[in-house]
């Protein structure tokens, strides 16, 4: 009995890789249509000056308008884009709709407004296999009008030629924020080897804020060192007054999250920005 029902596990655990391998395939199959049909969008969370509530800055977040379900965040999609390096091709559409976006916002409202767009690994180990001068020349006329998110992640990479990437945007004139901080298991001597211009708290850290708990202490930590180098922070994951109240006592220079509001469509995002300045 014991034969037979190993046999039977045996066959269930094979029908079932199959199905996930199966599941990828065509995730995968869907992923490059879904490139070729403009399936993706892009969703833009606004990023406010802690002292004065103004929207500063936004960080774009890709979506895939699924035909049969719907609205998928990237947690549905990312990490078999990434394995698959179609990443690159849907990183590079992200970054020509933040640009133009960043572009069209700086004329219409502030003319230091800046749009985050993140990058993940990927992308930078991509480029590394096809190494040409040319390739960040997109990112090269965004300048200062776009920031990249990375993870500390890729910092510890000890690859020159990422290094040499990050510098490449630096010298373009796009700034640096450090994604997830705090996540990331990893030395700080980045902080010295690289110049960022933003750290971003990870949001576990804001959500376990409890009055005088490690948790707040660590948070004032990372503005007091980021301050003094020169950085600015920014809290991920602002979802309650009081954890904004205390952000903005430890002396925080942005916050961003579902306070303030949700990732939104260009144009819900741009009216928006029309109700905040008007007030
Ligand atoms: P991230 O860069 O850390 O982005 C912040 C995530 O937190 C977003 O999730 C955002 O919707 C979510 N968030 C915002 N406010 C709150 C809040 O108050 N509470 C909580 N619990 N969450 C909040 P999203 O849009 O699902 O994106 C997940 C991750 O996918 C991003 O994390 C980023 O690493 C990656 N990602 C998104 N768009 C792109 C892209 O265009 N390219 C690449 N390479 N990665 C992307
Ligand atoms: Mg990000
Ligand atoms: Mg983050
Ligand atoms: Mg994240």
């Amino acid at each position: 009995a014991a034969k037979h029902q190993g046999r039977n596990r045996f066959n269930y655990f094979t029908a079932a890789m199959q199905a996930t391998a199966q599941a990828r395939l065509q995730l995968a199959g869907e992923l490059r249509i879904a490139l070729a049909e403009g399936q993706f969008v892009v969703h833009y969370q606004p990023i406010v000056d802690l002292k004065t509530g103004e929207i500063r800055k936004a960080e774009a977040l890709v979506r895939w308008q699924h035909p049969v379900h719907g609205l998928l965040n990237p947690g549905e999609f990312l990490a078999l884009s990434e394995e698959t390096g179609l990443i690159v091709e849907i990183g590079d559409w992200v970054f020509h709709q933040a640009a133009r976006q960043a572009e069209l916002w700086r004329s219409r409202y502030r003319s230091d407004f800046q749009i985050g767009v993140n990058k993940s690994a990927a992308q930078f180990h991509d480029e590394k296999k096809k190494i040409q001068p040319g390739n960040s020349t997109q990112w090269e006329h965004a300048g200062a009008a776009l920031a990249v998110e990375i993870t500390e992640a890729l910092l510890l990479d000890s690859s020159p030629l990422v290094a040499e990437k990050i510098m490449e945007l630096r010298n373009a004139g796009v700034q640096i924020a450090i994604d997830d901080f705090g996540t990331g298991y990893s030395s700080l001597a980045y902080l010295r080897k690289f110049e960022i211009d933003y750290l971003k708290i990870h949001e576990s850290f804001i959500h376990q804020m409890a009055p005088h708990g490690n948790d707040m202490a660590l948070c004032e930590a990372i503005i007091v060192m980021a301050h003094k180098l020169g950085i600015k922070v920014v809290a991920e994951g602002v979802e309650t007054p009081i954890q904004r109240d205390w952000l903005v006592s430890a002396g925080c220079d942005y916050g961003q999250g579902y306070l303030f509001s949700h990732p939104l469509p260009a144009e819900e995002f741009e009216a928006l920005l029309n109700t905040r300045l008007r007030a």
